[in-house]
C-alpha cells in the first residue's frame, strides 16, 4: 500500500519506534527492501537517492518503486532521498514518489528556510510529504574525527530547529546529534540529548541520517529519545557485495544472475536484522 512519509511516521510515533528508510540501488535491493518488510509485516520507507541516480534514472526506477510500493501488503512510502536541485525534487514529485527530502542544510539558515519552503508549497497540495534538515552531518569524507570544529559546529540546535519547522512546515527533520554518512572509521559517539532537546520544541517526527554501523543499544537509545525514521544503507549494501564476492570466490557458479541473486538474499536478510531493531522488536 502506497503512503507518504507524514502518514508512515505517524504509525512509528503511535508506536514509539522508527522506520528504515532503506536506498535501492537496482531491483535486487528493491526485491530485499521489499521481502523484509513484507515477512515481518512492518512499514518500510523506499528511497532513491539523488546520488544514486547515475547507475539508475529516477524515471526508469519511480513506477517500479510505485508499482511494488502500491502491490505491498504493508505500507510503503516512495522517497526522494537528499534532494539537491529543484530539476531532481520537480522530477520526483512528477513521477509520482510520496516523500521528497530536501538537502539544503549546507545553506546559510535563512536560505534553507527558503528553499525548503518553496518545495514544501510545491508538495503539500498533492499530499506529498516534506523532510527538511538543519546542522551538518559529519560525513566520512569529513572525517568522524575532525577535531578542528566543535560539537556545536555540526549539531542541530533546537532554537534553529523550532524556527525552520515553523516557517517551512515540513513533515520531518533530519538532525544532527553525531551521526555520518557511510562506513565510521571509529567508534561513533551520539549525543542523545540533542534528539530530547529538539524534540521538546518540536512537533514533527524526527529523522536520523547515517544509521548504518550503529550498535543496537545506540539504535534503541536513539528511538527511545525520539528518532522516528531511520536512513540505513551502507551495511546493506556491504552485506550484498561481501556475499557476492564470497560465491564469486568459490567458483561455483559464472553467472551474473547467481551472484545478484545470492546479493539480494544477503540485503533481505541484512534489512530484517535492522527492521526488527528500528521497530523495537528484537
Ligand atoms: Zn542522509
Amino acid at each position: 500500500m502506497l503512503v507518504n512519509l507524514k502518514e508512515i511516521l505517524k504509525y512509528a510515533e503511535d508506536n514509539k519506534c522508527a522506520v528504515g528508510m532503506f536506498n535501492a540501488t537496482g531491483f535486487d535491493s528493491l526485491q530485499a527492501i521489499i521481502k523484509a518488510a513484507e515477512k515481518l509485516n512492518q512499514p518500510v520507507i523506499l528511497a532513491h537517492a539523488e546520488v544514486h541516480n547515475v547507475y539508475n534514472d529516477i524515471s526508469l526506477v519511480a513506477p517500479v518503486m510505485l508499482s511494488l510500493a502500491k502491490n505491498c501488503k504493508v505500507p510503503v512510502c516512495v522517497h526522494l532521498d537528499h534532494g539537491t536541485t529543484l530539476e531532481m525534487i520537480k522530477r520526483a514529485i512528477n513521477l509520482g514518489f510520496t516523500s521528497i527530502m530536501i538537502d539544503a542544510s549546507s545553506l546559510p539558515f535563512e536560505e534553507n528556510i527558503k528553499f525548503t519552503k518553496q518545495v514544501v508549497d510545491m508538495c503539500h497540495p498533492k499530499n506529498i510529504s516534506v523532510e527538511g534538515e538543519i546542522g551538518q552531518l559529519i560525513t566520512s569524507e569529513d572525517g568522524v574525527s575532525n577535531k578542528t570544529k566543535s560539537k556545536e559546529y555540526y549539531y542541530t540546535k533546537p532554537n534553529e530547529a523550532k524556527e525552520f519547522v515553523e516557517k517551512t512546515n515540513v513533515d520531518a527533520l533530519a538532525i544532527a546529534f553525531g551521526t555520518a554518512h557511510g562506513f565510521y572509521k571509529e567508534k561513533p559517539v551520539l549525543d542523545v540529548n540533542v534528539i530530547k532537546e529538539v524534540k521538546k520544541v518540536v512537533n514533527v517526527p524526527l529523522v536520523m541520517h547515517g544509521g548504518s554501523g550503529l550498535s543496537k543499544e545506540q539504535f534503541q537509545d536513539c528511538i527511545k529519545a525520539g528518532i522516528r525514521k531511520i536512513n540505513y544503507y551502507s551495511y546493506m549494501s556491504k552485506a550484498g557485495y561481501e556475499a557476492a564476492k564470497k560465491l564469486i570466490e568459490s567458483n561455483k557458479t559464472s553467472y551474473l544472475h547467481d551472484v545478484e541473486f545470492e546479493a539480494m538474499k544477503a540485503m533481505e536478510k541484512n534489512v530484517e536484522e535492522a527492521i526488527k531493531i528500528f521497530s523495537m522488536k528484537d
